[in-house]
Parts: structure tokens; C-alpha cells; sequence
């Protein structure tokens, strides 16, 4: 019976690092995900920064037509003025020659102004792009190492795997079947030592009954209030 606990407990142990290692595989696709969904958001940076500078370019050059416009103007209200018969008329011309000189004097300063954001805004845009190369250039590396890692795992999951199946043929049948029961009860260990009348299962007293028997290795014992299979452990230090 000795025997047969102590292939149980193996057994267990490499459930347990099976189990690890199957939920660290599980969380690789995510973080798999998540590097991408990084390097999604520094491209869409990028294209706001470009948007941005379109934007931009299309106000500039509205300005720009706008200018040209008043421009003729102007030309036209100073070749009105060598054929005025009038002082009043002179004078009236004059006004709309200032007032065309404002205008465009305001949108002069406007396109100056507009060059600058857009200088800014390119100058954003350079520095994004390098950004993203060195976000892509460390998440390929982050994401081969994520690979790497997962194949050594699944080597360590099918070597588990394997050692599992040539030890469990040492248990006896009906000893695997109540091992089995137990685990889908209990949704974890099913096999549990008991130290100084404690069963490590559930941390609950066990009959000293019991607990003597244990240490007999005789029989199959089950912990009455938690139902794993329990077995004699070491005594902790004493006094
Ligand atoms: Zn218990």
C-alpha cells in the first residue's frame, strides 16, 4: 500500500505541473494579442499624425487661394484709381486698397502661422515612425521568446504526459478509479499527507483512530471531511 500511495502522489505532482504549464500556454495567445494590439496602436498614431498634417496643408492652401484672390482685387482697385474722375471716388478706392491690404496681411500671418504646425506636426510624425520600428523591432523579439517558451512547454507537457502514463500502470485498478473520483470531486488534489492529525487536504483533524492507522500503511484511507485519499506524512519538528 505504501507503494502503491507513493505512485499516487507522483502522479499527482505531475498533474499538478502539467496543470501549470497548461494554463501558462493558455495565457500566450492573449499575450500574443496584446503585443499586437500595442503595435496596432502606434500605427494608428501614425495616421492621426498624418491626418492631421492633411488637414493642415488643405487650410494652408485655402488661405493661399484666398490670398490670390485678393490679390487680383487689389490689382484691379489699383487700376481703377489711374482712371478716377473724383476725389470721393479716390478715396473710396483707397479704403478698399487698405482694407484688401489687411485681409491679406491677416492671412499672411495665418499661413506663417500654419507652416509652423505643420513643421510641428511632421516633426511628430518622423518621430512616431521611429517609435514604431523599435515597438515592432522589441515585440517580434518578445513574441519569439513567447513561441520559444511555448514550445519548450508542450516538450515538458508531452514528457509529463508520458511519464504519467508509464507510472499510473504500477496503480491498481480500482485504487486509479477512486484517485479519479476523488480529483473530480474534490476539482483539485485528490491524494492528501496527514501531519500531526491534520489532513494538508482541507486543514481539518482527522479521528486519532484514523490517524493511527495510518501509520500503518495498511488499508486505503479516505479524510472524512474533505474524501481525499490520505496517507501518513512526516511529524512536524517537535520540541
Ligand atoms: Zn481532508
Amino acid at each position: 500500500m505504501k507503494e502503491q500511495i507513493g505512485i499516487l502522489v507522483q502522479l499527482q505532482e505531475i498533474e499538478i505541473e502539467a496543470n501549470r504549464i497548461k494554463s501558462t500556454l493558455e495565457g500566450v495567445s492573449g499575450k500574443i494579442g496584446g503585443l499586437d494590439a500595442e503595435l496596432n496602436y502606434a500605427g494608428q498614431e501614425i495616421e492621426k499624425g498624418k491626418a492631421l498634417i492633411d488637414e493642415l496643408k488643405k487650410k494652408y492652401r485655402s488661405y493661399e487661394s484666398d490670398y490670390q484672390t485678393n490679390l487680383s482685387l487689389y490689382n484691379k482697385s489699383q487700376e481703377r484709381l489711374s482712371a478716377v474722375k473724383t476725389n470721393k471716388e479716390y478715396q473710396s478706392i483707397l479704403k478698399e486698397i487698405d482694407d484688401i491690404k489687411a485681409k491679406n496681411s491677416g492671412i499672411e500671418e495665418g499661413m506663417l502661422k500654419d507652416l509652423d504646425v505643420i513643421e510641428a506636426a511632421e516633426k511628430e510624425v518622423t518621430r512616431l515612425k521611429e517609435e514604431f520600428l523599435s515597438i515592432e523591432e522589441r515585440i517580434k523579439r518578445e513574441k519569439n521568446i513567447l513561441i520559444d517558451e511555448s514550445e519548450k512547454d508542450k516538450a515538458n507537457l508531452a514528457a509529463l504526459d508520458e511519464k504519467w502514463g508509464s507510472i499510473s500502470k504500477n496503480v491498481n485498478s480500482g485504487l486509479m478509479q477512486k484517485f479519479n473520483s476523488v480529483k473530480e470531486l474534490t476539482k483539485g488534489t485528490a491524494i492528501a499527507p496527514v501531519s500531526d492529525s491534520i489532513c494538508s487536504g482541507c486543514n481539518m483533524n482527522i479521528p486519532p483512530q484514523m490517524y493511527n492507522e495510518l501509520q500503518r500503511f495498511d488499508s486505503i484511507k479516505f479524510c472524512p471531511h474533505c474524501q481525499r485519499i490520505i496517507y501518513w506524512g512526516k511529524e512536524s519538528s517537535t520540541p
